[in-house]
């Protein structure tokens, strides 16, 4: 039989494997706390449970780890983690360290299908899902060997987290569970490009964790051109899900802007952006464009970001400019490329 990682699995799964393994419910959290407080790698080490149930778990799982492969650290603190998966695949992840938190961007795929422009991880093309515990790993990885007091989570690494909807679903669920590792949902953002179908689903879940749409364009045709994602969904469908997202959850929702040079700097952009901002009562992350290998798109000078700022606010939309870091080690949005 293949054993399996037993960090792939919720709590409410687990439980259910124990008393299918003939083992008192209350086990689970004992075995959870090993795996995500103490950060163990075997089961032997569990010493509180029994030699029958250490085997017995021995038998149907294993404790996976990332393999660390690079560690570069920027210049403003911030750190990039290369990782190396059990069958060879790398990802990377990132830790942003601000006064009082320390937010770790996660990558959930190798690769990733959807090609935007903007993104070296579009540039890589798609290679696979990652497992729930290759997502949580990654945290559990600078929590456990690296000592990081981890505060937040953005789904905003490698991938398309909504493409990989179950897995990203189960590891919100393991990294908000309080036996687990114990992150409130109101830190946790999943980042998408837009996938309206998994939007829909997550909406029903009511998890409270914040939705953060990577827009970039307020128009059909250039979002097409930047994100081809769009043909398939479209903006109208897409700002009307979002609505939908908004109304059921009551989670304020973020736009994420990366602004490009004569691409999507005009006032006319701006005019588009705010809109959509104000009829969702969203909050526009604005971010200016970073160098990616291949690409030649360039951020305005600081007098067009301004002005730019100036057109949003002056038609009332909610505007901040995300601060850019971890650039000098390829570590900032649209720069992960999991390579080595
Ligand atoms: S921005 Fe997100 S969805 Fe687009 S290519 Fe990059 S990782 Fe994929």
């Amino acid at each position: 039989m293949k054993k399996e990682d037993i960090k792939n699995l919720t709590s409410d799964e687990l439980r259910k494997k124990v008393v299918v393994l003939k083992e008192s419910a209350y086990r689970t959290d004992q075995i959870l706390s090993w795996l995500y407080v103490k950060g163990v790698k075997s089961f032997a080490q569990m010493s509180n449970l029994t030699p029958e149930l250490q085997k017995k778990l021995a038998n149907s799982f294993y404790i996976g780890e990332l393999e660390l492969a690079e560690r570069l650290i920027s210049n403003d603190g911030t750190q990039k983690f290369l990782f190396k998966l059990e069958d060879g695949n790398f990802i990377e992840t990132v830790l942003i360290k601000a006064t009082g938190r320390e937010t770790v961007c996660v990558s959930t795929q190798a690769g990733c299908k959807f090609a935007c422009k903007f993104c070296a991880s579009g540039k890589k093309g798609f290679i696979r899902n990652l497992k729930p515990s290759e997502i949580t790993g990654q945290i559990v990885y600078l929590k456990h060997k690296l000592n990081f007091h981890v505060t937040n989570i953005v789904f905003m690494g490698m991938g398309e987290p909504l493409d990989n909807y179950l897995n990203t679903v189960k590891a919100v669920k393991i990294i908000n569970d309080e036996k687990c590792l114990n992150i409130a949902a109101r830190r946790i953002t999943i980042s998408t490009c837009g996938i309206i179908p998994a939007i829909k689903k997550l909406k029903n879940l009511n998890l409270q964790i914040n939705l953060s749409i990577s827009l970039h364009a307020a128009d059909d045709k250039l979002r097409s051109r930047l994100m081809p994602v769009n043909k398939k969904y479209p903006l109208k469908k897409l700002i009307n899900e979002v609505e939908n997202y908004f109304k059921a959850t009551n989670r304020k929702i973020t736009l994420e802007y990366i602004l490009m040079k004569s691409i999507n700097d005009s006032k006319c952009d701006a005019e588009g952006l705010a809109r959509i901002a104000n009829q969702l009562k969203a909050t526009i992350n604005l971010i200016p464009c970073h160098e990616v290998t291949g690409h030649n798109l360039t951020a305005p000078d600081k007098d067009a970001i301004d002005r730019f700022i100036k057109h949003l606010r002056r038609l009332e939309a909610n505007v901040t400019l995300r601060v850019s870091k971890g650039t000098d080690i390829g570590g900032a949005c649209g720069q992960l490329a999991g390579k080595k």
